[in-house]
């Protein structure tokens, strides 16, 4: 496959990252992050190369960790205004520089580092730690308090970032922590998702399910505020893709799916076509350099069936997709695959579909979609089933169906409110579906919404929220409160704390913000 960063040069020097390997869409084996350490020319030469040998060390020693998906590359030890807007300007145009953390060993006057907050594109992190972890009793004197005042030189390195209004990550922890680092590792993924995001393209086989609201939106918004390039191509360009798809090569990839799945059909034509569309979709989102798509049932002009399995594939493979045109959720789909790139849980397209109500507080929620579920939340075998759809009038076919997982796992929904775009965020508890629904053709998660049923349903439709969503068993709100925050987009996080009347008074306030 050849992926949107493929352009990026791969011929750097930086160490190659491991942790964040999967297979699919490629993606910048360069990324890197950078770390720049606070510091002045006060302090003298001594005092400086000391701050210099520690700044390397933390980086070199944290990416070693194993916590973290880049490496984190340390760019040297800031003392004058002409170093830091020098090295915001390198960043900005470094391809694979993802993001910038920084830390003040030292002190680090602020007005220094006003020319180059003033120029900064890229993902910003303060981190909020210091070399020593404790006091040492008797060591401290007056030369170690000159050395180590990241305590003071946070709140100096802060105070002009919040006047600026920049849009920072804060992370406060003693730098050898796992704890610690595994937040670095977090917020890095979802840096990683603005860098995606940023190049993103969408394409759309038709438009958008008639009279639907939600799934509509403002694309050049979608492309000022988050990147994406989302166009529309004809269904008759993609049908020519699937006439001109070869018998051997259906052939090589129907003993792939025999392999990979129970074909639990007699109807072995529909699971080929669905394998001729596998073959035609792919290479037609290669040529367009496409990661998201969407279809509708209501268009599907020349095509014999609805692209069930071969949706489902190809979402495994790390594309994005919405359901009905559904564009916004197609690209957060691929957005937050990537970002859980090399996890193994399960992130997926989703629609909330039928309730469980009960006497109690643990209602339940069936999730599932008409056939596109990806079956990387699947637990234990999933089975190729052909059955009639019931709306679009084409043939029965082909998907794969299987149980979700259980865990915790977030839903996510992204709505054009007029004027913005609001991230909505849902943490929900996964369970093993508590019935086998025989008769059910297709794949079938179930969840609890946090707090409950109620509160949780009800605080998603005083938001606003949609009734697709991406759900991710790999990823926590916390990762998409950064992306919001990072691309400036409204972000709603719904909870176990939520607060019903809390609520309607944030959303209420944040309409009169974003207005
Ligand atoms: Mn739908």
């Amino acid at each position: 496959l050849h992926g949107a960063n493929d352009s990026i040069d791969l011929t750097g020097n930086a160490p190659r990252c491991h942790h964040i390997e999967s297979a699919g869409i490629k993606m910048n084996h360069q990324a890197q992050f950078w770390l720049i350490v606070g510091s002045q020319n006060l302090y003298g030469k001594e005092v400086l190369e000391t701050v210099d040998a520690r700044g390397r060390e933390m980086a070199a020693a944290i990416s070693a960790s194993g916590h973290l998906p880049f490496p984190l590359v340390y760019k040297g030890t800031m003392k004058s205004a002409d170093e830091i807007t020098a090295t915001f300007k390198e960043a900005n145009y470094d391809d694979r520089c993802l993001g910038i953390i920084s830390w003040s060993h030292t002190f680090s006057p602020s007005k220094m580092w006003i020319g180059g907050f003033a120029l900064l594109q890229k993902p910003y992190c303060h981190f909020a730690t210091q070399y020593n972890k404790e006091i040492p009793n008797e060591a401290i004197d007056m030369d170690f308090m000159n050395l180590n005042q990241a305590a003071h030189g946070d709140r100096e390195h802060s105070f002009i970032t919040s006047r600026m209004g920049i849009r920072k990550k804060i992370i406060a922890g003693y730098w050898q922590d796992a704890a610690v680092q595994q937040r670095l590792g977090e917020w890095m993924r979802a840096a990683y998702g603005v860098h995606v995001s940023r190049n993103l393209k969408v394409l759309r086989f038709g438009d958008n399910m008639r009279q639907v609201a939600v799934t509509e939106g403002d694309k050049v918004e979608a492309q000022i505020r988050l990147g994406w390039q989302v166009n529309t191509w004809p269904v008759g360009d993609l049908v020519q893709y699937i006439q001109a798809v070869g018998e051997t090569e259906i052939d090589a990839l129907m003993a792939l799916y025999e392999q990979q799945y129970r074909l639990c059909t007699d109807n072995l034509e529909s699971v080929r076509y669905q394998a001729r569309l596998e073959i035609a979709m792919r290479k037609f989102l290669e040529d367009k350099g496409c990661h998201a798509f969407t279809d509708t049932f209501e268009d599907l002009h020349g095509m014999e069936q609805l692209p069930g399995l071969a949706t489902q594939r190809l979402m495994a493979e790390g594309y994005g997709f919405g359901g009905e045109g559904d564009w916004k959720t197609a690209a957060m789909c691929h957005i937050m695959k990537q970002m859980a790139r090399g996890k193994t849980l399960g992130t997926s397209f989703m629609e909330d579909y039928t309730y469980h109500f009960t006497t109690g507080e643990d209602g339940l929620v069936l999730g599932s979609h008409m056939l596109e579920i990806c079956p990387s939340l699947a637990e234990g075998e999933a089975r190729v089933e052909v059955h009639p759809l019931g709306i679009g009038g084409k043939k029965d076919p082909a998907r794969l169906v299987f149980e979700g997982r259980a865990g915790e796992a977030i839903a996510v929904s992204l709505v054009d409110m007029g004027g913005r775009m609001r991230l909505i965020c849902q943490d929900l508890d996964c369970v093993k579906p508590i019935m086998d629904m025989p008769n059910l053709p297709v794949a079938r998660v179930m969840w609890r919404m946090q707090p409950s049923l109620a509160v949780g349903l009800e605080a998603w439709l005083r938001a606003g929220g949609a009734h697709h969503t991406v759900l991710s068993f790999d990823l926590k709100a916390e990762q998409m409160r950064d992306f919001a925050r990072m691309l400036d987009i409204e972000f709603v996080h719904l909870s176990k704390d939520t607060c019903l009347e809390q609520l309607e008074k944030d959303l209420f306030i944040m309409d009169l913000v974003w207005n």
